[in-house]
């Protein structure tokens, strides 16, 4: 059997493998997925901000609630006094007084807290719909990874195949000429054998010269001949 004949199947295979391997680094899935955990990534930071926003809103609102529990202590004390019995007018109008005022403390606090839980608003409903981004982002991030794992078993599949059917090819090949196929293959950009077309090159294209097409002609088909100007093997029939 003419080794670079087999060899030529073997190229053949290998260039599946390669295509294989390229097919699986270049999957669209990947790209999308890159892509959608980008837009995670920026949708956690915006998510960070709005959250850190409605943090110095919350913390305001607890401190106006506790300034309106400690006034209330006060006015509940003051009350207390108030009904404890005493008959010093000038006592008791003092205690109405203070009461009055803290009442009216109340009531600002109150509406302070009120202008705050509107401004809380926009921000809770913000984040409602950043979550809900992020849960279909999270959604489509989880189907491509199904989908990537799906079409790298296939790929796995399909290289098994090929590595099969080369491993068959491969056996009956001398191991020398294999051997040279791959050193060439590896320095060739995975091109070892070319066929020998009208006396051209089948992978550079170059003409023979007359007299090397004439020689070549003249041997024996299981001798190596390579391309003068690319140095690959040259099949013929
Ligand atoms: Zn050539």
């Amino acid at each position: 059997m003419n080794p670079w004949k087999q060899l030529l199947d073997v190229q053949a295979l290998d260039t599946s493998l390669t295509q294989l391997d390229h097919r699986e680094r270049q999957l669209p899935e990947r790209a999308e997925l890159a892509e959608v955990e980008d837009q995670l990534a920026a949708l956690r930071t915006e998510v960070a901000a709005v959250e850190g926003e409605k943090h110095v809103l919350d913390k305001e609102q607890t401190r106006i609630e506790d300034e309106i529990a400690s006034i209330e202590d006060k006015i509940s004390s003051a009350d207390r006094q108030l009904y404890s019995g005493s008959s010093d007018v000038k006592e008791l109008q003092a205690l109405q007084d203070e009461i009055a005022a803290l009442k009216r403390r109340i009531s600002g606090l109150e509406d302070q807290e009120l202008e705050l839980m509107e401004q809380v608003e926009p921000i809770d409903a913000r984040l409602a719909g950043l979550a809900e981004r992020q849960a279909e982002l999270d959604q489509r991030a989880v189907t491509l990874t199904a989908g990537i794992a799906e079409a790298e078993a296939d790929i796995d599949r399909e290289r098994e195949e090929v590595r099969g059917r080369r491993a068959e090819v491969v056996a009956d090949i001398d191991p020398s000429a294999l051997e040279e196929y791959e050193t060439v293959r590896g320095r060739l950009g995975g091109v070892a054998v070319a066929r020998l077309e009208h006396g051209s090159c089948g992978a550079c294209h170059m003409k023979l010269s007359a007299v090397e097409h004439d020689r070549i002609l003249h041997l024996g088909p299981e001798e190596p001949v390579r391309c003068e100007d690319c140095g690959r093997f040259l099949v013929r029939d």
